[in-house]
């Protein structure tokens, strides 16, 4: 069972870098020989557990025959049919050009899925043109950098539910659904690429909520893991050389499908001791990737110390919703003195995290792991909300006679407009003149006043100031 995806747009956007990545670039030849003209390629591509067939349409500027337009034009329209989805994408460091315009309007009249791409999105520079892709009336474009690799989880976030819809479909026919679970084969690919890391399974109908749990080692994450999926299926203990055969675990934890992280697991399978720390960083690493919640468990008796702090502050910048859980809270005598100082600590030590829930669990004796499941639930809400453009600019217009933006040499400011231009995490974009006078104080303000207004506690908010011109 699977689905097939056509990488469309203009020439040199990136759709080959992309079709490669997806394929394996031990099977898509990158330089085909000069003159030959090529037409689609399909291949087997792969994004986590996803499989489908990649048809890219690369090659255009090969076209002699014809003009380019006119032969780009039915090669598109090839795609668009013969595909499921299409994967439309522009150059975000070049903007919309024309040509692009050309294409949306193919694909909008003719394309039932489409997923639009602002490629080369690493890096400053493609700020505006991802801004820009809102205007070709296509959704909300992914922000991709193929060639690095940046931007898969949200193709993949993409894909998946519509994925599904095909799944569904193929059921009804009684399709072959694949349920083979090659975990040998998953492993070497998690070296590779982080963004493979699921393992390969069946597709399922609702999409499990992804957290990772990290912490020092001893944390007692894969305690507070075994208590969640409710077997001993992880073994712990501070011994190193238990190995354990799967990265990422699926359950339902209450009525909620989940699939959980498992670094401590990872960690375990490092069979020389000092090879641990090395190894830590990795996993925090690859799980804050793979997660929508970080759960950031530290031990009571040794709180917020440097790995813990990096971890967090590494969630936060990658843009996850972040909770921090205290564990082994069994053991504590003085609680509520104990729980005053961990909330001091936490507000001065890591303060891009305000508002973040601060929970209390015991992974021992399950005390507190409720708690921890709804926080987990609120944080995905909030980092998914969407506040309707009305509401923001309502509110902008209230903290803006709060609190007028600076007049540098007396001439002030104008914020003009605003709009949530994404979700997980909730990212604003601001039209306004001068955008690079703007004090990092003010968007602080508007920032904790979003936090505030519209109840967005612990979630990384993202706002980006935009001149008009
Ligand atoms: P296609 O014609 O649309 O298939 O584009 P290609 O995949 O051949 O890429 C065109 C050029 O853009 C190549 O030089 C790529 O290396 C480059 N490129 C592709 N993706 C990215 C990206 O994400 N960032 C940057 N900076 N360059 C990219
Ligand atoms: P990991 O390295 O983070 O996976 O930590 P483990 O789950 O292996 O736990 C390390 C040690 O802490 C083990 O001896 C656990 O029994 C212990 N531990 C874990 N959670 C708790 C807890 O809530 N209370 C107490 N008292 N001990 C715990």
């Amino acid at each position: 069972m699977s689905f097939s995806l056509a990488i469309v747009g203009r020439p040199n956007v990136g759709k080959s870098t992309l079709f490669n990545r997806l394929v394996g670039k031990k099977l898509a030849l990158v330089d085909d020989q000069p003159g030959v003209t090529r037409d689609l390629r399909e291949g087997d591509a792969k994004l986590a557990d996803l499989r489908f067939t990649a048809i890219d349409t690369a090659g255009l500027e090969d076209a002699t025959d014809d003009s380019l337009e006119g032969r780009m034009r039915r090669l598109t329209e090839r795609a668009v049919d013969m595909a499921d989805i299409c994967l439309f994408m522009i150059d975000a460091r070049a903007g919309v050009t024309p040509t692009d315009m050309i294409f949306a309007e193919i694909l909008r009249k003719r394309a039932t899925h489409v997923i639009l791409a602002a490629n080369k999105g690493e890096g400053k520079a493609a700020d505006s043109g991802v801004i820009e892709a809102y205007s070709l009336g296509l959704g909300e474009p992914i922000r991709l950098s193929a060639e690095h690799g940046e931007g898969l989880n949200d193709l993949y976030a993409q894909l998946m539910p519509i994925a599904d819809e095909f799944a569904k479909r193929a059921e009804a026919l009684n399709d072959d659904v694949e349920t083979d679970v090659d975990l040998a084969e998953h492993e070497a690919d998690a070296e590779l690429d982080p963004d493979a890391l699921l393992p390969s399974q069946l597709i399922t109908e609702k999409k499990p909520l992804q957290i990772a749990v990290v912490g020092r080692p001893n944390a007692g994450k894969s305690t507070l893991i075994n208590k969640i999926i409710g077997e001993d299926r992880l073994l712990t203990g501070p011994e190193a050389g238990i190995t354990r055969d799967a990265i990422s675990l699926r359950t339902n934890w209450g009525e909620t499908p989940m699939r959980i992280f498992d670094t401590a697991g990872m960690r375990k399978k490092a069979k020389v001791q000092d090879k641990l720390e090395k190894l830590s960083v990795g996993d925090g690493l690859r799980a804050v990737k793979f997660a929508e919640v970080v759960v950031v468990l530290l031990d009571a008796a040794i709180p917020f110390e440097q790995q813990d702090l990096r971890i967090a502050d590494l969630a936060e910048r990658e843009g996850r919703a972040v909770i921090v859980a205290v564990n082994k809270w069994d053991i504590e005598d003085e609680k509520q003195e104990k729980l005053r100082d961990l909330k001091e600590a936490f507000n001065r030590l890591l303060p891009q995290l305000r508002g973040a829930p601060l929970i209390t669990v015991s992974a021992k004796t399950g005390r507190g792991l409720e708690r921890l499941r709804d926080a987990i639930l609120r944080a995905y809400d909030t980092w998914n909300r969407r506040v309707p453009t009305a509401q923001l600019n309502r509110w902008l217009v209230e903290m803006l006679q709060q609190h007028p933006p600076p007049a540098p040499q007396g001439k002030r400011i104008k914020l003009r407009y605003m709009t949530q231009a994404k979700t997980r995490p909730p990212g604003f974009v601001v039209m306004c003149s001068h955008p690079d006078k703007i004090p990092e104080s003010y968007s602080r303000y508007l920032i904790n006043g979003l936090r505030e207004t519209f109840d967005m506690p612990g979630t990384p908010i993202r706002l980006t100031m935009r001149g008009q011109g």
